[in-house]
């Protein structure tokens, strides 16, 4: 995590500290500078008033703010309802979401798709994967699928921020470790993280398991165990 080279904080830190003095209603803070005069300083619009997916899409333009655009095809910004109660984060697109500038369409997603309207329907919850919204932590394909770096989520993550921030669902679902950790801000892994609630701001949270590694033919208990994760969020949403 990059230190803030002023504060010596980590931009993290920065920014839960400027949400909060925002939260409370102020739109500027000062820095005493060393000479005994009072600097101005813009709390940087973290996610603009009125801020929706268009102008998210638009302030991303042709995103180059990370090495990720140097190989990628098309930017993978999320797919689904603007108005969905529930969203899915997953880490970031493989090699047919590049091509096709959507998130999980290849092996994972149909997994995935499986795994949403399969559990639904044994729960006799009438949903389908187009009633949710699914996104990544970031929105370009990292090369030969490799975990994204730290300054590429930091940086991506902002546009995913943002995303939430206009989406307020009801709760969210982060599928694998990268997704946790981009959310929750923490080191531990899905194995710690799933089988209870967390909070992203004030979104409820459930971790669980990435599709990409249910795929492995050995994880029945993993399965087993999203199952149950899945089961837990599709009921807090829709009950
Ligand atoms: N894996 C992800 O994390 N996201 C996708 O969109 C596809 C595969």
């Amino acid at each position: 995590m990059n230190a803030d080279n002023t504060t010596g904080i980590s931009r993290d830190e920065l920014r839960r500290k400027l949400e909060f003095y925002q939260d409370l209603g102020f739109t500027h803070i000062y820095r005493r500078a060393a000479a005994p005069v009072m600097e101005e300083i813009v709390i940087p619009s973290l996610a603009p008033a009125g801020d929706t997916l268009l102008r998210i899409v638009e302030d991303l333009g042709d995103c180059k703010r990370c090495r990720l655009h140097q190989k990628r095809n098309k930017i993978v910004f999320g797919v689904g309802n603007e108005k969905a109660k529930l969203v899915f984060v997953g880490e970031g697109p493989g090699a047919d979401e590049d091509e096709q500038g959507i998130p999980f369409v290849g092996r994972a997603g149909q997994l995935l798709t499986q795994m949403i309207e399969g559990t639904a329907k044994k729960e006799g919850i009438p949903l389908q994967r187009a009633d949710v919204y699914i996104c990544n932590v970031v929105k370009c394909r990292p090369p030969e699928n490799r975990t994204p770096e730290p300054d590429e989520m930091e940086i991506c993550g902002e546009f995913l921020f943002r995303q939430l921030s206009v989406l307020q669902p009801k709760a969210i679902c982060a599928l694998g470790t990268t997704a946790a950790k981009a959310l929750l801000g923490g080191k531990d892994g899905v194995m710690k993280l799933r089988g209870r609630w967390h909070k992203w701001r004030d979104i409820p949270l459930i971790v669980t398991y990435h599709p990409s590694y249910l795929l492995r033919p050995y994880n029945q208990d993993a399965k087993r165990e999203s199952w149950e994760d899945l089961k837990k969020v599709l009921h807090y949403v829709y009950d």
